[in-house]
């Protein structure tokens, strides 16, 4: 069981008015709020060790580079992956697509295809329109029924060994669904296809165990899990890291540099050129920590039911509709009130305190599958209540009275 007295109170930001009321904070797909011990562990880093990594005979650089390797260390046992090499500091989820997207010119060639889903993120379709403009390949899209879900007997036929990678996310930002991610890799193994799983919606919510998915590559953002902007993660497997050509080029990622020829850093390494987000890579592992102190099954199951709180109450207001009703599904509501803009039900609310998200959330091809312009989306986090949904409600039945 989660405490959810304690737990607020982790959360200084969370005590505060905004427009003269409290602060409900509903944007946590967007980016989650941070708790005292990642504010203080961000503090310290620079009180204390703040030098450069991997290079220094210091004292500090030790401490520093310590300090990072062990969040490395503290990431790959969280995510289950065998090495912690596989384990590769980022910026966040959209570095890590590109870097896959950009190593995969070597492996996809003209007429093989690369296929994504119907609900993705702007970053998980753009980077791969680019790797298929490159090389002359069909990008192949996974379609989804009116709940939101993916539609698997299209996947299957859509599927053959043209496919050398598909990029699906975890769980979608706009419509909240849980994808059947572990099938899709399955059968994307059975044709010789390479997975990279978006995980920037489920590593804040869900046990995520690389070992157990068996997917090639994973990426998610530290922001979005009680860690610093800026930080993120990319969980490769040994064996396509050593494949996959480096991303970027300049220090930290060689082995040996002449005029003549380079040769490249071990993993990590190859991966991670230039300074790297050190406070960010380090005060990740203080995010993680603090989610395993909560706990992520206390996580899912609370929020789960805030979920089913807020879809039951939000429901129940005449011509609001919500878009995505799968079956498995986290604390993301994306709704619309009929004949209202969602951008001026947003800005209704914020007057209040409430902080949603308005707009096509990084995924237009969504708000035209449903033709909409966009929508009003109100995502939950573990430090949330029902009282804080009672007054988003409250709010939006206030929004329309005014705006009828
Ligand atoms: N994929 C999904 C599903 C997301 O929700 C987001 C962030 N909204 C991203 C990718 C991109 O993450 P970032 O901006 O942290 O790189």
């Amino acid at each position: 069981m989660l405490d959810i007295n304690k737990v607020r109170a982790d959360f200084p930001i969370l005590h505060q008015k905004v427009n003269g009321k409290p602060l409900v904070y509903f944007d946590n797909a967007a980016t989650s709020q941070k708790p005292q011990v990642v504010i203080d562990a961000i503090a310290d880093y620079y009180e204390t060790i703040n030098a450069n990594i991997h290079r220094g005979v210091h004292t500090l650089s030790q401490l520093a580079t310590d300090a990072y390797e062990i969040s490395r260390k503290k990431i790959q046992k969280h995510i289950n992956a065998k090495h912690s090499h596989e384990v590769l500091f980022t910026t966040g989820t959209t570095y890590g697509i590109n870097l896959v997207a950009s190593g995969f010119s070597q492996f996809v060639k003209e007429g093989d295809a690369v296929m994504i889903s119907a609900m993705e993120h702007h970053s998980n379709i753009v980077p791969w329109q680019m790797l298929c403009e490159r090389v002359g390949a069909e990008l192949l899209v996974i379609p989804m029924n009116e709940k939101g879900e993916l539609i698997m007997e299209e996947f299957e036929k859509l599927l053959s060994n043209k496919v050398k990678i598909i990029a699906v996310n975890h769980i979608s930002n706009s419509l909240g669904t849980i994808n059947p991610v572990k099938h899709i890799i399955d059968k994307a193994h059975s044709v010789g296809a390479a997975v990279i799983i978006d995980g920037a919606q489920s590593a804040p919510h869900l046990h995520i165990d690389m070992q157990e998915l068996d997917c090639d590559f994973y990426t998610f953002s530290g922001h979005k899990a009680c860690g610093p902007t800026g930080s993120g993660i990319l969980y490769g497997k040994e064996e396509w890291l050593n494949k996959l050509p480096p991303y970027q080029g300049g220090g930290e990622m060689i082995k040996e540099v002449t005029f003549e020829k380079t040769t490249y850093a071990e993993l990590p390494h190859k991966f991670e050129a230039g300074t790297p987000n050190i406070e960010g890579g380090i005060v990740m592992g203080t995010a993680i920590d603090y989610l395993n102190s909560i706990g992520l099954d206390n996580i899912q199951a609370y929020e789960q039911e805030l979920l089913e709180y807020g879809t039951q109450k939000l429901q129940e207001i005449e011509g609001l509709k919500i878009f995505g009703t799968a079956q498995h599904k986290t604390s993301v509501i994306s709704f619309n009130i009929e004949g209202i803009h969602p951008y001026d039900i947003g800005a209704i609310v914020d007057k209040m305190g409430i902080a949603v998200r308005t707009g096509h959330h990084c995924t237009q091809p969504v708000m035209d599958f449903f033709d909409v312009p966009g929508t009003v989306r109100a995502s939950f986090s573990f430090y949330n209540t029902k009282e804080e949904i009672n007054a988003l409600v409250e709010a939006v039945v206030k929004a329309k009275r005014m705006l009828s």
